[in-house]
């Protein structure tokens, strides 16, 4: 049973003291592997406080300095590799090679570009009538969730200390096996006292307090557009920045030219890949009306060859979903879905079938697709989280990107098309932070966030890393 009833504050682990505890949970059985102490407003009190001081010299740190501790933490991640990525299977139920090649990898990428980001950033130069410093912009709150833990919180962490800034961590109170490794390499790579820390609990409390407080300099959160709005709201009155990854409704849009027994598995994967359970997950399949029929069958039989079940399992693709809350709120969105509207054509409400016994109580859902759908359709309109992909047939590419375009969300778009032109075109007019075309994967060094209610700010590289910097410009006679 894993006990963690101690918070990372200045350097140390400290007992959380009298607090209350919640149970941790793996999703793949239901039951209980341990316990978190949820922390209250006294302990980010404290933390920020260390962060504050710290900052008084880390900020002062030259970027060789930074670079050495960044250096020794992607040796100490390497080394603890295969640990990290068993614990994401723990907490999320992630199967255990999308785990390691998946899940973990990010850790490391994130690590290493923010070595690269730091390596190539000018933090200084003098141009014209003026000379421009970028700094640390100062104690930063970094509120994470529990979809992918370690890649959001390594989106945050190495940035940050690249930057100069120091920090206070809230992980997902869902997922804090991985974050307490993550912390422990931080503390073994010799960061000094102070520069990072880490409170767990709830987002109503210690994320709110963590929002509002004043010596907190900027807030980069991860999560939903719900939590996200809450945030600003919270931070408002002290005017520190707010940066922001939120959710997403992302389209993915085939022309007629295309192979579709070649594409359209890899269109269904984009969506059910980590349980669907990702923030630029391509739920929306949208095809030309005459394929419709056609792009259902290969999506169908696509979706059947799954194995969804026990995560330690070599041949599983589709774990359960993360966590009960989640788990409660996918069905229930599909029970919604089957009262109101025609049947999915494969998947819906119902259990999974064929689970052994120590599974049969885990949060497992089908693999679910609804077809024939217009943008009005409940699963096509709202996020929902879980491996569920909504077919929309179009008959103009102007009616396609109205479709893609008519949702409050702007992350992530994916195009399949043989046609230059068509292809200029869908990139130039789609309205999200990042397209895809013909299945290229994201960039390490490029930037990742959304347009509209999907946030703002950006992750990743050196755009990441400019999110934690000031601009000072420097005027001399
Ligand atoms: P969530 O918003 O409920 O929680 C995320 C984090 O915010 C948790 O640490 C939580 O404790 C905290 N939190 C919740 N309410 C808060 C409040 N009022 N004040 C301060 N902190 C608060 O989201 P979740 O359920 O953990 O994650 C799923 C959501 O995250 C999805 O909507 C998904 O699309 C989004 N997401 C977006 C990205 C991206 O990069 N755009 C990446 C991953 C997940």
């Amino acid at each position: 049973m894993h006990k963690l009833n101690q918070f990372y504050i200045n350097g140390e682990w400290q007992d959380a003291g009298i607090v209350g505890h919640l149970e941790i949970t793996n999703p793949a059985t239901g039951g209980t592997i341990g316990e978190i102490a949820m922390g209250n407003a006294d302990h980010i009190n404290q933390a920020v406080a260390a962060a504050k001081e710290a900052f008084k010299t880390f900020s002062k740190t030259t970027k060789k300095e930074r670079l050495g501790y960044l250096e020794r933490m992607l040796e100490l991640y390497n080394e603890r590799y295969d640990d990290i990525a068993d614990a994401i299977r723990q907490e999320m139920g992630a199967p255990k090679e999308f785990s390691k090649t998946d899940q973990a990898f990010t850790g490391r990428r994130h690590i290493t570009t923010a070595i690269e980001a730091l390596k190539n950033i000018p933090l200084s130069e003098d141009r014209e009538g003026y000379q421009l410093r970028h700094e640390p912009i100062g104690v930063c709150g970094l509120i994470t969730p529990w979809n992918w833990p370690i890649n959001q919180i390594a989106c945050k962490v190495p940035p940050a200390i690249a930057a100069g800034c120091t920090m206070v961590l809230k992980p997902s109170e869902f997922s804090p096996l991985s974050a307490k490794m993550f912390a422990e390499i931080i503390h073994d790579s010799g960061v000094p006292k102070g520069v990072f820390n880490m409170v767990f609990g709830d987002g109503p409390t210690v994320g709110a307090t963590l929002s509002e407080h004043p010596d907190v300099d900027m807030i980069s959160f991860t999560g939903s557009t719900r939590a996200g709005i809450a945030i600003a709201q919270a931070a408002a009155p002290t005017i520190k920045r707010v940066s922001q990854e939120l959710g997403g409704k992302s389209p993915v849009i085939l022309t007629d030219d295309i192979d579709l027994e070649k594409v359209v598995p890899n269109c269904v994967w984009l969506c059910m890949e980590n349980t669907g359970q990702s923030c630029n997950a391509g739920t929306r399949l949208l095809v030309p009306a005459k394929l419709h029929d056609q792009v259902v069958d290969i999506a169908v039989k696509a979706t059947a060859g799954y194995k969804t079940g026990n995560p330690l399992e070599d041949d599983t693709d589709i774990g359960p979903l993360a966590n009960k809350g989640q788990f409660e709120k996918v069905k229930a969105i599909l029970e919604e879905a089957e009262k109101h509207y025609p049947k999915p054509v494969i998947g819906g409400a119902g259990p999974v079938e064929g689970l052994d016994a120590d599974h049969e109580n885990g949060f497992f859902v089908k693999p679910t697709i609804y077809a024939g759908l217009d943008n009005d359709h409940m699963i096509a309109k709202q996020e929902v989280f879980g491996p569920v992909l909504a077919i929309l047939p179009y008959e103009t590419l102007d009616e396609a990107i109205e479709i893609a375009n008519d949702t409050p969300y702007g992350l992530s778009s994916y195009i399949y098309s043989n046609d230059d032109k068509t292809i200029d075109r869908l990139t130039s007019e789609l309205r999200t932070g990042m397209v895809h075309v013909n299945g290229a994967s994201l960039a390490p060094m490029g930037p990742f966030g959304g347009y509209k209610q999907s946030g703002n700010g950006r992750e990743w590289g050196q755009f990441g890393l400019e999110e934690f910097l000031e601009i000072k410009s420097v005027l001399k006679k």
